[in-house]
């Protein structure tokens, strides 16, 4: 549900379905289990890929923010996590397409068209899609290898990101791209591999 408050902190992302959500998890687990004290697994639920973050967004303006979902044509592809890493000052941990697909390349750049048109600016100029599975890593381990995960994505979301005080909870707002087949129920998005 949106929120009711004057702004929120929004993002889009794509959000793998459950079975993916689960082996990045068991991944992570693995593979940053030495990676040293205080380190913390993000939960399963939070799994994402962030494609763009909007920061805090007026509540007047999110009509305008859905208008730019609205039209893109991208929303569908596939992705294969099969690359691991750390960066130091975020202090996060994370898995990552080796190899950025095309289609996800331009969800990103169609996305952030819009946003450009509606004036917001990027924060950074390349877009490096990953998922956070750890925070609070001081010292990003070596990458280490695993079995890739694979996953095809039908729709992207608009999430916001609400901070409580058991941590930070993601909410999604609405989504884009899943087709309607007709005479069927929403068609579910596509199995793992
Ligand atoms: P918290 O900030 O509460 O520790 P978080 O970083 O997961 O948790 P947000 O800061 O709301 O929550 O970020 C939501 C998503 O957007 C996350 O995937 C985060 O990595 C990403 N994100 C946050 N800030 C930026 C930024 N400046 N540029 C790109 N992506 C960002
Ligand atoms: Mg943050």
């Amino acid at each position: 549900m949106q929120s009711a408050r004057s702004e929120c902190r929004l993002f889009f992302a794509l959000w793998p379905d459950d079975a993916v959500r689960l082996r990045i998890a068991m991944t992570a687990m693995k593979g940053f289990r030495d990676a040293g004290n205080g380190v913390r697994l993000v939960p399963a639920p939070n799994l994402h890929l962030t494609l763009a973050f909007l920061g805090p967004v007026p509540a007047e303006r999110v009509d305008a923010v859905r208008d730019v979902a609205a039209c893109v044509d991208v929303a569908s592809g596939s992705l294969c996590l099969d690359a691991s890493g750390g960066w130091r000052k975020p202090q996060v941990g994370w898995l990552a397409p080796g190899l950025v697909p095309d289609a996800l390349a331009a969800l990103e750049r169609e996305l952030w068209g819009g946003l450009v048109r509606l004036g917001w600016r990027r924060g950074q100029p390349e877009f490096r899609p990953h998922v956070t599975v750890v925070r609070k890593l001081r010292h990003p381990p070596a990458p280490f290898a695993f079995a890739p995960i694979c996953w095809r994505y039908d729709e992207f979301v608009l999430c916001e990101s609400v901070s409580t005080r058991a941590g930070v909870r993601y909410d999604i707002v609405d989504r884009w791209g899943r087709c309607r087949v007709p005479g069927s129920a929403i068609s579910e998005p596509g199995g793992v591999e």
